[in-house]
């Protein structure tokens, strides 16, 4: 069995998803098929929220109407028939019915989550109500039966792979099962969600749990780029992929991948493609455990938001024990480190989620000086590079010569060079990786 995920803007416009059912009929083999929200949802939907959360429901009113507008439109392309049209009609009105309900009561994190959620349920009621317009057999295997995950925030595999292995064993004469991305239930059975982007994550996940032949995520581009298309021109796609490169450049930016949607499919060797709905027969992206291209630097990929921390020790060496001091801060805030460097007296590390910064600082404060650099962006190049081949790190500096950077990583993987420059400096950084390291040429 295959499992397919389609994003946002595979299923955008009723025109979208009318493509996304074609290619989803074009054989008999049996698949799983993963919905995103309709691209915007999700991000109007956490609009609604902060206005019902800032006390403003006349705000919020106002933009449920456009939501909800966009949805009667929506429908009237997407059916062909009165009875299609009723069902998508009686689906908006329920789930309207739902979001308006927030508006007149309390509102905190439960209804925020169970607000967002609203999304995927959305596009895959509307998709399976235009499936079996269209005669199709297909089945609708809600998420929330077989995601969830735990109080720290894992998804928790095997409890998929139960629930889910019985809801498909239950309907052995259907061939298509649809199903939500991005959502799930936490520990409490309450809905939560695999953040931002979390689709990708589900389709992987669901793939390991069921075995998956393969998983494909389809998506407005054909394949993961070697740069971020909508920073630097003349990007290409690239053929092939370890699943360690490709979770490099997803973990580091790449916004076609959830950062953890490789880790799942690696685990069971489940290969991933990445495929373009608006052109169906581009090659796009096949991610394996090994790959047979030469290229030794694959692909560049950013990721914003980074805060460093410069942390001294107040001895005058780096004494022993002083690091499982500095990392059992971390820690304790379950603040995850991206990038490290060591010194003989002190150490600099990046982390991502600030959210805890300030007791961090507090902390590391009784036993070192702590200095805080914000707004950085880490810049990571992605592909095989073997330890004692020379010359690697002289086409990266080379090429960025002229960019001030304030923190370098090489030789904890090898498949990962990042530097640490500030923000205001990512797009002039990543232009000028492109520029040295892959030749214009190669793009088309
Ligand atoms: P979906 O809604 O299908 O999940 P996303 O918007 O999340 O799609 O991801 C696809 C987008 O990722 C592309 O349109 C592209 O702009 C962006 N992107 C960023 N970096 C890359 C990259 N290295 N290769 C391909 N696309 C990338
Ligand atoms: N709809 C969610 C989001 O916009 C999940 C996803 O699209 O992958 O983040
Ligand atoms: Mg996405």
């Amino acid at each position: 069995m295959k499992v397919l995920k389609f994003g946002g803007t595979s299923v955008g416009k009723p025109e979208r998803m009318h493509a996304v059912a074609r290619l989803i009929t074009q054989d008999d083999a049996r698949k799983l098929v993963v919905l995103s929200a309709v691209s915007g949802t999700t991000n109007s939907l956490i609009e609604i929220g902060d206005l019902i959360g800032k006390g403003d429901p006349a705000a919020a009113t106002a933009a449920i109407d456009k939501l909800h507008g966009s949805y009667q439109a929506f429908i009237g392309g997407l059916y062909g028939t009165p009875g299609g049209l009723a069902k998508g009609q009686a689906v908006i009105a329920e789930h309207f019915g739902f979001i308006r309900s927030l508006t007149g009561k309390p509102y905190a994190v439960k209804e925020s989550k169970e607000l967002v959620a609203e999304g995927e349920l959305i596009s895959t009621q509307l998709f399976i109500a235009y499936l079996h317009e269209t005669g199709v057999n297909a089945a609708l295997l809600p998420a929330l039966d077989f995601m969830r995950i735990d109080a720290d925030e894992e998804p928790v595999l095997d409890f998929t792979e139960r629930e889910l292995g019985k809801a498909i064993a239950a309907q052995p004469g259907v061939d298509i099962f649809i199903t939500q991305g991005y959502i799930c239930r936490n520990p409490g059975g309450e809905i939560d969600n695999l953040k931002r982007g979390g689709s990708d994550y589900t389709a992987s996940l669901v793939g390991a749990a069921i075995r998956a032949e393969e998983v494909q995520i389809w998506t407005d581009i054909d394949g993961m780029h070697n740069n971020d298309p909508r920073i630097v021109k003349n990007t290409f796609p690239i053929a092939e992929l370890s699943f360690d490169e490709a979770a490099e450049l997803a973990y580091f930016g790449a916004k076609i991948l959830h950062p953890f949607s490789i880790r799942p499919a690696k685990l069971y060797n489940i290969p991933v493609r990445l495929l373009n709905t608006m052109q169906p027969e581009a090659r796009g992206t096949l991610i394996t455990n090994s790959t047979t291209e030469e290229r030794d630097i694959k692909a560049i990929a950013a990721k914003d938001g980074i805060t460093a921390i410069r942390i001294q020790s107040s001895r005058m060496l780096l004494a022993y024990g002083f690091l499982t001091k500095v990392f059992e801060v971390f820690q304790r805030y379950k603040t995850p480190i991206d990038v490290i460097t060591t010194s003989e007296v002190a150490v600099s590390l990046t982390i991502d989620n600030p959210v805890h910064l300030d007791e961090i600082i507090g902390e590391l404060k009784a036993f070192s000086r702590v200095e805080v650099d914000r707004d950085l962006s880490i810049i990571c190049v992605v592909g095989s590079f073997s330890l004692d081949r020379h010359g690697i790190i002289a086409r990266v500096f080379n090429a960025i010569k002229d960019i001030p950077v304030r923190m370098i990583s090489f030789g904890g993987s090898v498949h990962n060079i990042s530097v640490l420059v500030v923000t205001e400096k990512k797009n002039a950084t990543l232009n000028a990786l492109n520029e040295g390291l892959f030749q214009l040429a190669e793009a088309h």
